[in-house]
């Protein structure tokens, strides 16, 4: 047995590295991190390789080891090479990247120092750190110091946290989900949708409330269709509107649909994935403006605070029901109870998870808020600027005036048929590759997005997508 012990050991202790191994392995992903940043700039929005990433399964998971150089070879060839490329200033589409480095930062510290940051009593600075910064949100939004929230891995956690909250806040069992009414845009977030569905409540009855010109969720239409339910028999149960759509960048007119809420005994839902930090600024705050009146708010680090992918959060205003949905006391871990701080694993689907907060808490610090601040007016301000370009340009419609930071445009060819046109548009934009747009389908209508939202998106950038766009649409419309 010693034998074997020894033999096992041996091997095993491949797992533990020297201080030396530890440099060459960091030093080689610095060069690495570097050359990305360099290489950066000059790549195409969108690149094509010769397999699109399929070489990465002709060096299968195997028994031997490769060392650093091959394998950051390995991905600078297969993985980081083919599709987009999300951290750069020309992407304008979806919702745009971001990548602060410094969250890179704080991820590499949390991955370290491995700290186990879902119980108060085992990481009592981690716990106390992530409160922190949630309520900082809660401070931004208008909440009470005693709400309670959680950092999640995105929207749809998020948005399915809130989903569970208010279900269980309201005592809905499933004999009752098929009477229960839950109002939404029509440019709600599909992650509603299925944070529902995960939810059980497949046979809730869903109703899709009128919106003005502009996408915004019409406030006396909620309140004639609630008012029809209740008659009918039915029980209204959840409002959901969009504090920025995906879509259309929409604010929904949440003082109004927050006091209706209010007054029928509705949960009132802000799904502000991509729009709830625009709170930071002056002209997002007033945008915003009855955000306060929800009685539970999603938003993205990972989208408007710049982060990289990974990054949500849910703020619920009532603790005691998001307590009600989430904890847990097993008896394994009977000693870690309680502590002056919500543990995360008492709010949340998650028991362990990565020490995530840091990764936000870093740039944050590092930063100050001023320079977010004023990149999320700017990105305002930017959307506001092409709109009105484009406007003035020849051939071209544009949507209604941005909300935040998305604007809806298209271009009405002289003749034939202008959805293939603007689908051919895109197509062409993706393979000149200086800028990276989408589309979207809005009431039948085909509409090209131009999203701002990467925080090194500046002025340059948009003139920029306005002279590619400009020139596509002309090389179209003389082909
Ligand atoms: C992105 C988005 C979501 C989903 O969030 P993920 O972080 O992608 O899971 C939900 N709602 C809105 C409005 C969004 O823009």
């Amino acid at each position: 047995m010693f034998d074997r012990l020894d033999q096992l050991e041996s091997q095993a202790r491949a797992l533990e590295l020297s201080a030396a191994q530890r440099q060459h392995l960091t030093g080689e992903v610095v060069a690495y991190v570097d050359r990305f940043y360099r290489e950066s700039p000059g790549r195409p929005m969108y690149q094509y390789t010769d397999d699109m990433g399929a070489g990465i399964l002709d060096a299968p998971i195997s028994p031997d080891p490769i060392d650093i150089g091959e394998a950051l070879r390995l991905l600078h060839r297969h993985v980081d090479s083919p599709g987009l490329n999300p951290t750069a200033p020309g992407h304008l589409a979806y919702i745009p990247a971001g990548g602060l480095y410094p969250a890179a930062l704080g991820d590499y510290l949390s991955a370290v120092t491995n700290l186990y940051s879902g119980i108060f009593f085992v990481a009592p600075g981690a716990v106390r750190l992530e409160n922190m910064l949630l309520r900082w949100m809660g401070e931004m939004v208008g909440y009470p110091a005693d709400a309670a929230g959680n950092l999640t891995t995105g929207g749809s956690i998020a948005n399915l946290t809130s989903v569970v909250t208010a279900r269980d806040a309201h005592g809905l069992k499933p004999k009752d989900y098929a009477r229960s009414v839950v109002y939404l845009s029509g440019e709600r977030h599909h992650s509603i949708d299925k944070a529902l569905r995960i939810a059980g409540f497949t046979e809730v009855v869903m109703r899709l409330i009128d919106m003005d010109a502009a996408y915004h969720m019409r406030p006396d239409a909620l309140a004639a269709q609630i008012d029809a339910d209740r008659q009918a028999g039915l029980n209204p149960w959840l409002v959901v509107a969009n504090a920025g759509a995906t879509n259309t960048g929409a604010v929904d007119p949440l003082t109004e649909i927050g006091q209706i809420a209010h007054d029928r005994g509705l949960w009132f839902h802000v799904d502000g994935a991509y729009g709830a930090f625009f709170a930071l600024c002056e002209p997002g705050r007033e945008r915003l403006r009855g955000i306060e009146r929800s009685d539970s708010v999603i938003m993205d680090p990972h989208k408007s605070l710049f982060l990289p992918w990974g990054s949500g959060a849910v703020l619920i205003k009532d603790r005691r029901t998001m307590l009600a949905s989430h904890h847990y006391s097993p008896s394994y871990l009977q000693d870690v109870e309680g502590g002056e701080e919500l543990s995360p694993a008492d709010l949340s689907p998650e028991l362990t998870r990565s020490f995530r907060g840091l990764r936000v808490w870093l740039p944050l610090k590092l930063f100050g808020t001023r320079p977010f601040a004023a990149a999320l007016e700017e990105k305002m301000l930017l959307a506001r600027y092409f709109r009105a370009r484009m406007a003035e340009a020849d051939g071209f419609e544009v949507g209604p005036e941005p909300d935040l930071s998305v604007v809806l445009w298209r271009y009405v060819p002289a003749r034939g048929d202008a959805d293939a046109f603007n689908a051919q548009l895109v197509e062409a934009v993706k393979r000149d590759g200086r800028v990276f747009l989408s589309s979207t389908r809005i009431d039948g209508v085909f509409w090209i997005r131009l999203a701002v939202l990467a925080y090194h998106t500046h002025k340059d950038t948009i003139d920029l997508a306005i002279d590619v766009i400009c020139e596509q649409a002309a090389a179209l419309e003389r082909a």
